[in-house]
């Protein structure tokens, strides 16, 4: 580490976090792995100095890095004027974000826009927004994940999370992914309201539906008269090399889209999208509503983020460096590397051992941050702005990863 770095990355040591951490926090997400200060771009560094090249980005948060100069302006200009007004007034930010979300999503006349906090919120919007259809079945995928919430939680298919909480919302049934004939049978009575599915599963580890299935999804839906709602929390705003994912599926544009993560480039905020007049018009004025949605603050820093993507072109810079960064862990040719899923830079690399936990473990020791999302995928999903140069360390550096985590013999 230069001098430079490591002056500006140690902060005033603060003693006892990790306990004050353990005695003050509830402990619903484990132990941290360690307590950051500071970030810039695709680096942070913690408490102690250390610095990480940061290829996970807050869970594919971060879309321009960390300090990006766009959202240090946007948010100061905004914190300047006007900050928070509530839904009883309007902000030409909010208004401003919602259009471009519109223009970028290709919605067609009658498109509309709800803006919340979160993923999980915009996924309850969404299920409201289904319910009012009328129609009293919900269809979610095998190894969804749409949030913690309630309803989004009735949405999401992992045992372990929906069974502490139940009775869950009624009316969701699972069908399994990619099973396009277990989706026909489900949706044939013409009473499910809707169908939520996300392009690439990202917590399930980065599975893509792929194209056929979308496909088949799309057509089966609007053949039922079944909304389609595709849940781009992870997938959206940039991540796979395109605005939105399905946008990279011919025929294939929602009736409803949730956005949230990478919107906000670290801001919180999420969205939800709706295509066309009908959709539009399922909820009334009352029947749904947040305090701090489409706050100016938010909107001005999604605005931003759009902006500074739209400039400097990085939907093309995340297709090139992430094919790259794919070709480069294949040509690794290493025995435990199975396949690099995914696009753009939501990427997972499968392994042929259930050891993703130990390898995220010895990347973190080496200075590199990724998720395991299963036992047997390593996730990455950095910030769009990341160099092929960082990506290089990491490839470089897999090899010895894999070696420090693999059990002995086996490598
Ligand atoms: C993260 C995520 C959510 C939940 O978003 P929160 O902001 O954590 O509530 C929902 N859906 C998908 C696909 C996600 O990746």
């Amino acid at each position: 580490m230069s001098e430079e770095t490591s002056e500006q990355g140690t902060t005033a040591p603060v003693e006892g976090l990790d306990t004050r951490y353990r005695d003050a926090l509830l402990p619903v997400f484990g132990t941290p792995q360690k307590i950051l200060a500071r970030g810039e771009g695709v680096r942070v560094w913690d408490t102690d100095g250390t610095e990480y090249l940061d290829l996970l980005a807050g869970i594919a948060v971060n879309t321009l890095g960390h300090a990006h100069p766009a959202i240090l302006s946007a948010l100061s200009k905004q914190a300047e004027t006007l900050g928070h007004v509530s839904n009883f007034f309007a902000s030409a930010p909010q208004i401003e974000l919602a259009e471009k979300l519109l223009d970028l999503a290709e919605a067609p006349a009658g498109s509309a826009v709800f803006f919340a906090n979160s993923g999980t919120e915009a996924n309850e919007a969404a299920f409201k927004l289904a319910r009012r259809t009328g129609r009293p079945r919900i269809l979610a995928l095998s190894n969804s994940f749409h949030g913690r919430t309630m309803g989004a939680l009735a949405l999401t298919a992992k045992e372990a999370y929906r069974a502490p909480f139940e009775p869950l919302p009624g009316g969701v049934e699972f069908v399994p992914a990619g099973d396009v004939e277990a989706l026909a049978a489900a949706l044939a009575p013409g009473d499910v309201a809707a169908v939520f599915a996300e392009p690439i599963q990202g917590e399930a580890g980065v599975q893509p539906l792929g194209t056929e299935y979308l496909q088949a999804l799309r057509r089966l839906t609007r053949e039922h008269g079944t909304l389609l709602i595709l849940d781009e929390v992870q997938t959206g705003i940039g991540r796979t090399g395109h605005w939105f994912a399905h946008q990279a599926v011919p025929h294939v544009q929602p009736d409803v889209m949730t956005l949230a993560k990478g919107l906000g480039g670290g801001f919180p905020i999420g969205a939800m999208v709706t295509f066309g007049q009908e959709v539009h018009d399922l909820l009334e004025p009352g029947q749904h509503g947040t305090t701090f949605g489409g706050n100016p603050l938010a909107c001005a820093v999604g605005l931003a983020v759009l902006g500074t993507m739209w400039e400097e072109d990085l939907l093309s810079h995340v297709r090139t460096v992430g094919a790259q960064f794919s070709a480069d862990v294949l040509a690794l040719d290493h025995p435990l590397v199975t396949e690099v899923r995914g696009a753009g830079l939501l990427l997972g690399i499968g392994l042929d051992a259930p050891i993703a936990q130990q390898v995220a473990a010895a990347a973190l020791e080496a200075g590199f941050i990724v998720n395991a999302p299963n036992p047997s995928t390593l996730r990455l999903a950095p910030a769009l702005i990341i160099t092929q140069a960082d990506l290089d360390t990491f490839v470089a550096a897999l090899p010895g990863l894999l070696g420090a985590a693999a059990p002995e013999g086996e490598n």
